[in-house]
């Protein structure tokens, strides 16, 4: 086979790093020039920064997107054996956050466009499943287990449909906490007009920090963010083994789930630069939307008028999807799959009892999904070589 010229990796965060570069080594020297390691100012400042770019009162930085999710969780209430529901068609962390308080998830199905929760799904099994008891809790009726919460995940940097899934959550008593792990920087619009932030909208909002995110660390990190000061004091307090004063602990629950300065103040960096860098990857898209959508049989990403789709991931859907994907690689071009299993059908929840079959929708999408390359220093050249390649791999199957 012959060489290529152009590789294009799936992401590469070197470019980033190179144009961020002296601004990094200038946190980390202050890091240890101060012997500051945990908390203290660098993650007082990028909390607060974070907070207001959100749009909300209160942030609080977290070890990891994971704990982050656990962590708000636990701050509204979810204890053991209760349910939250969520889909499955999302990354495991989602549903393990959900085991980590000891409940149950329950999956429902996306839509099949936006890929993300459906509100109609949501609706129909609230009312075929659910009753409000005296208490104004919402109980699954089969078990009579509390349906606490409802997760939706704005997958792919795409805000789920929250209007009608705030509305829905209201009328059962239920707390939505978003997974905004892949969608710093999203908008959603509602039908005022008004619009608001991914994250900023529900009771409480989730951040992984991921390196590879739209916002990334250079190691582990996560936030939580809410409008609620009683919520972020519970998230305060379980992230730091539940104490509010030094050995004075107010939950058994709590855990050290601490964000270091380093990490905050290199956050700090980058968010300063989030949205130009999601911009570019909007500019991205746009131009694999023009190019693909000519090509019969790929379902290019829906960008529907409610939302700010800042693309953590370009997902397309297609027929004969390991074959594209191996052509692609053969030609030096890395592609992923976000997911290929979905959560229901996984090993890890087959305690959940279900079958393949269940979520016609989420299936379908997890056989045929794949995620194009996708990072903000992309070059121009390295996204046409895609385009050409994609193009010629398709005609010729
Ligand atoms: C990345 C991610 C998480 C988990 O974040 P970590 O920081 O890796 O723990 C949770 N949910 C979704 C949708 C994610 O993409």
């Amino acid at each position: 086979m012959t060489s290529n010229p152009i590789q294009v990796p799936f992401v590469d965060l070197s470019a980033q790093h190179v144009e961020v570069r002296a601004e990094i080594d200038a946190v980390m020297a202050h890091v240890v020039d101060t012997s500051s390691f945990i908390g203290g100012p660098l993650l007082a400042r990028f909390e607060t920064n974070f907070a207001q770019y959100c749009g909300v009162t209160q942030a609080i930085g977290v070890s990891d997107g994971t704990h982050a999710l656990q962590l708000a969780l636990r701050a509204i209430g979810v204890t053991s054996s209760d349910i939250v529901l969520t889909v499955s068609h999302t990354f495991i962390a989602t549903a393990e956050a959900i085991i980590q308080c000891g409940a149950d998830p329950i999956f429902l199905e996306i839509d099949p466009d936006s890929y993300t929760l459906s509100p109609i799904a949501l609706a129909t099994w609230l009312e075929s499943e659910c009753k409000i008891d005296a208490n104004n809790v919402c109980r699954y009726q089969r078990t009579n287990q509390r349906v606490v919460a409802v997760i939706p995940v704005h997958l792919y940097g795409l805000p789920a449909d929250m209007e009608p899934i705030l509305a829905i959550a209201k009328r059962y008593s239920l707390k939505v906490v978003e997974d905004a792990c892949q969608a710093h920087g999203a908008w959603y619009k509602f039908s005022d007009g008004t619009q608001a932030r991914a994250g900023s909208m529900g009771d409480v909002g989730c951040f992984s920090f991921y390196p590879g995110k739209n916002l990334g660390a250079m190691g582990e990190a996560g936030a939580v963010v809410t409008n609620d000061p009683n919520t972020a004091h519970q998230v305060r307090i379980l992230r730091d083994h539940g104490q509010n004063r030094k050995y004075i602990h107010q939950t058994r629950y709590g855990i050290n789930a601490r964000l270091d300065a380093l990490q905050a103040g290199i956050l700090d960096v980058k968010l300063a630069r989030l949205d130009v860098w999601n911009n570019r990857r909007r500019e991205i898209a746009a131009y694999y939307d023009e190019c693909l959508s000519a090509i019969t049989d790929i379902q290019t990403p829906m960008s529907p008028n409610f939302a700010y789709h800042v693309y953590h991931l370009y997902v397309i859907l297609l027929d004969k999807r390991d074959l594209v994907q191996q052509k692609l690689q053969d030609l030096g071009i890395s592609t992923g799959l976000h997911y290929p299993i979905p959560v229901h059908l996984q090993e890890a929840f087959r305690d959940q009892g279900y079958q393949p079959g269940d979520l016609p929708i989420t299936e379908r999408v997890a056989n045929t999904l794949l995620s194009l390359p996708m990072f903000p220093h992309m070059s121009d050249n390295q996204v046409e070589y895609v385009v050409t390649k994609l193009r010629q791999v398709r005609q010729s199957m």
